[in-house]
């Protein structure tokens, strides 16, 4: 039967048995783990991260986005969670959700990118650094040279 509510635990640490109906948070490790709302019992584990899924908190109301996509699993539910509510979304065809995890894939390497990017900045800056550090070295050891004549 597909759930309309959902109740958030916070936890450390995500138990090994998960009940129906409990969506458990664990801010410590940026993962949220739940039973599948359309009652199959799957476990669907969503990170959070800039690039997976965002959780707002306001007291015991929470909100999930972007949506729950269990493509991997036969039900092929789709669903938001909005303030402890679950909101059905219309079944996605293949080509729409080929469209998301595509999308999905794209930020992932955008996000990737920028670190990546971010980091080749550091390191010309350090080559820099060592190319500066080498040219003193050479040329203290051209002024030892030339005052040891
Ligand atoms: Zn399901």
């Amino acid at each position: 039967m597909k759930r309309t509510t959902i109740t958030p635990v916070f936890v450390d640490f995500i138990p090994e048995e998960l009940n129906e109906g409990v969506i458990y948070i664990s801010e410590t490790y940026k993962t949220i783990v739940h039973r599948c709302c359309c009652g199959c019992g799957e476990e669907v584990v969503t990170p959070l991260s800039p690039v997976d899924w965002q959780l707002i908190r306001e007291g015991k109301l929470i909100t999930i986005r972007p949506s729950i996509g269990n493509w991997n699993y036969p039900c092929q539910s789709h669903y938001l969670i909005t303030r402890n509510k679950v909101e059905w979304a219309g079944g996605m065809t293949k080509l729409q959700i080929q469209r998301v995890q595509e999308r999905d894939r794209k930020d992932k390497e955008l996000y990737i990118a920028q670190i990546i990017s971010h980091k080749t900045t550091v390191t010309e800056h350090d080559v820099n650094k060592a190319t500066l550090n080498s040219w003193l070295s050479d040329l203290w050891a051209a002024l030892k040279n030339w005052w040891s004549h």
